[in-house]
């Protein structure tokens, strides 16, 4: 019976996922769209014609980032359960996001102890991915970015932290709400939300802390599984 719910919870998580990512696609196309037919009717100025060519590539840019980001999601796949060691996982995500970092001038410390759990990889490093990503943003110029994990035997806690420009009570409030975004085009808001949702899935829990241009703390449970 239990993994009967935890199935259902699964796909629920999935569909909507791929729903939101489908529709957030689907808008820059239809832009896209609209402006070739406009274009094919001829009779343009060289300034519209640019105009809608400058449009229809950054409306193509945004579709993009929201594939890069999500597709994970948009793919539902049978159920791959795996065992794996979380330090491991975020070592190799350390790996991955070292260019970013680099880029805003960023130092990565980590401090990693081994503890494995039961879980789909990929969906994990989805999550995880998410909340880095949101840090490297939250330090355009120079940072730490701070990496831990400590096993405490009946459960391994996670610790991400920024010294970024933080959050203010009401976007702590906000975090994992659909869409929410401060970063405007360069946004979707839909990162903390899949991040939230894979940690739901994963029986795991997550606590925020911030504060305005000092930096944000995320700490991450998931229990024993393994
Ligand atoms: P996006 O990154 O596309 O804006 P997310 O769902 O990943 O969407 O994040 C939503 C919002 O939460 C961000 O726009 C930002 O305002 C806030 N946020 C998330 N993580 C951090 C962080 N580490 N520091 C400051 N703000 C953050
Ligand atoms: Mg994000």
């Amino acid at each position: 019976l239990r993994s009967k719910v935890m199935k259902a919870e699964k796909m629920e998580v999935v569909s909507h996922l791929a729903s939101s990512i489908s529709h957030e696609v689907r808008n820059p196309l239809t832009v896209v769209r609209g402006f070739l037919q406009m274009m094919m009717q001829g009779d343009l100025s060289k300034e519209k014609r640019d105009e809608f060519l400058t449009i229809s590539i950054s409306e193509i840019d945004r579709a993009n980032l929201i594939i890069r980001d999500y597709l994970t999601f948009a793919k539902p796949k049978p159920e791959n359960l795996e065992k794996f060691d979380v330090s491991e996982e975020l070592s190799h995500l350390k790996d991955l996001i070292s260019p970013l970092a680099n880029m805003n001038s960023i130092t990565i410390e980590t401090k990693l102890e081994s503890f494995i759990i039961e879980g789909e990889r990929q969906l994990f490093q989805q999550c995880l991915l998410n909340i880095v990503k949101n840090c490297i943003e939250a330090m355009p110029d120079s940072g730490v970015l701070s990496i831990e994990v400590r096993n405490m035997e009946s459960k391994v806690s996670i610790k991400i932290s920024d010294t970024g420009i933080g959050m203010s009570e009401e976007q702590i409030a906000r975090i994992g709400e659909p869409y929410f975004t401060t970063k405007g085009r360069n946004g979707t808001g839909l990162g903390m939300l899949s991040a939230i949702r894979i940690i739901e899935m994963m029986k795991g829990t997550m606590r925020i802390s911030s504060e305005l241009h000092k930096g944000t703390t995320f700490i991450i449970s998931f229990p024993n599984t393994a």
